[in-house]
């Protein structure tokens, strides 16, 4: 067996050191009364960045425990069901297609699941012509950040007004722009590469975009592709740029804070101190962050609702998704490295076997 398992607390980027590649036997069956699963993908999110941290800093999110595997959203397929307990009374099947919506599935490739977890994993039912890893995707919790962010905090969306998103061309990002243009909104994105600048005009249908590495002052950008001001900003990202857009928002202008990205490898003593917090009175505008997982816990049908609207604009051609696989164990780290810096492109997942 193979697994991904978490060494030391990184306070940079995390490395191999951090996230150790190790070895050890496959187990030969379920353990009495739990599961054995094949680890089939894993998705790979910025927020498991914020999860390696000093344990008694409580967040929203679990802290790693050093000495065992990563763990997040992912899909395995079941290859042994013991046949007594909470398994046997689960109804899986070996061969089964099983998630794990509170983000249980280990960096590993087997993985035994002892009996009181058994509850943390779904029956993934297949839909014709949908592929499997966008149950992680425009299905999955990035799907359900766009949706909510943009639609029930960001709004009530209308149409004609300017959205900027940053990161527009990631996993949530791609979505939240060809939701901005479903609502009759001007779509303008930020973005790491000219590639990326391509796919989210040319591809995704934004009105317009920039490549933040090329054109370097956010000032200067939004006056050049945003001369009308700001009406919604859906901040992925933080930093100079969410400092430019409280100075170039509309008076009474939506800040939808759905993370920082651009801090997350930065001590906090060290991270971007904002500028124009002033203008949040002077333009009255409203900020209010949001975390999907509170949605996910306390209102279930709210996220049913959402899933089936997006799984409805995915069937009927009007919304893409684009996904950036990586295969392999051993990649699993230098994957996380990029998705920390923008090599990524689209959501990013990993492929542990097929
Ligand atoms: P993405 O697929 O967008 O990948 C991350 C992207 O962030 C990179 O591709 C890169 O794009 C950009 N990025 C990386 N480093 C920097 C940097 N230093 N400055 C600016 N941009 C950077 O990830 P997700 O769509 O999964 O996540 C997007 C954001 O949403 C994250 O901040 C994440 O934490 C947040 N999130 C929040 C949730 C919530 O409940 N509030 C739930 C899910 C996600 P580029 O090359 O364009 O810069």
């Amino acid at each position: 067996n193979k697994s991904i398992i978490y060494r030391e607390i990184p306070d940079g980027l995390p490395t191999s050191t951090h996230l150790s590649l190790e070895s050890s036997t496959i187990p030969a069956s379920a353990p009495a009364g739990g599961l054995l699963l094949q680890t089939l993908y894993l998705s790979l999110d910025p927020y498991l960045r914020g999860r390696m941290r000093d344990p008694e800093t409580k967040t929203y999110s679990e802290a790693y425990v050093l000495g065992e595997p990563l763990s997040n959203f992912g899909i395995s397929r079941v290859l042994d069901v013991s046949s007594t307990g909470a398994a046997a009374a689960s109804g899986l099947k070996k061969g089964d297609l099983v998630g794990s919506p509170f983000a249980k599935t280990q960096f590993r490739l087997y993985q035994p699941v002892p009996e009181e977890q058994v509850a943390h994993y779904a029956k993934i039912e297949e839909k014709a012509g949908v592929p499997l890893t966008y149950f992680l995707g425009i299905l999955g919790m990035p799907g359900m950040t766009a949706y909510h962010g943009l639609v029930n905090v960001g709004g009530p969306l209308k149409a004609g007004e300017t959205l900027l998103v940053s990161a527009a061309s990631g996993a949530v990002g791609q979505i939240v722009g060809q939701l901005g243009k479903q609502f009759g909104m001007r779509v303008v994105g930020s973005v790491g590469s000219d590639e990326k600048v391509k796919y989210v005009t040319e591809e995704l249908g934004f009105d317009a975009a920039w490549n933040y590495n090329a054109e370097k002052d956010p000032y200067a950008a939004i006056d050049k592709y945003i001369p009308e001001g700001i009406d919604v900003y859906f901040d992925n990202v933080g930093g100079p740029l969410a400092d430019a857009v409280f100075l170039k928002a509309k008076v009474n202008g939506r800040i939808v804070v759905c993370g920082t990205i651009s801090q997350y490898n930065t001590p906090r003593e060290q991270q971007y101190g904002m500028k124009n917090y002033m203008e949040v009175f002077q333009r009255r505008l409203t900020i209010k962050g949001f975390i999907i997982l509170d949605t996910m816990i306390n209102e279930p049908g709210t996220i049913q609702s959402i899933v089936g609207s997006v799984a409805g604009m995915v069937g009927e051609g009007k919304i893409k998704f684009k996904e950036d696989v990586v295969e392999g164990i051993e990649n699993t780290v230098s994957a996380f490295q990029g998705l920390l810096t923008g090599k990524n492109n689209g959501k990013l997942v990993l492929k542990y076997s097929d």
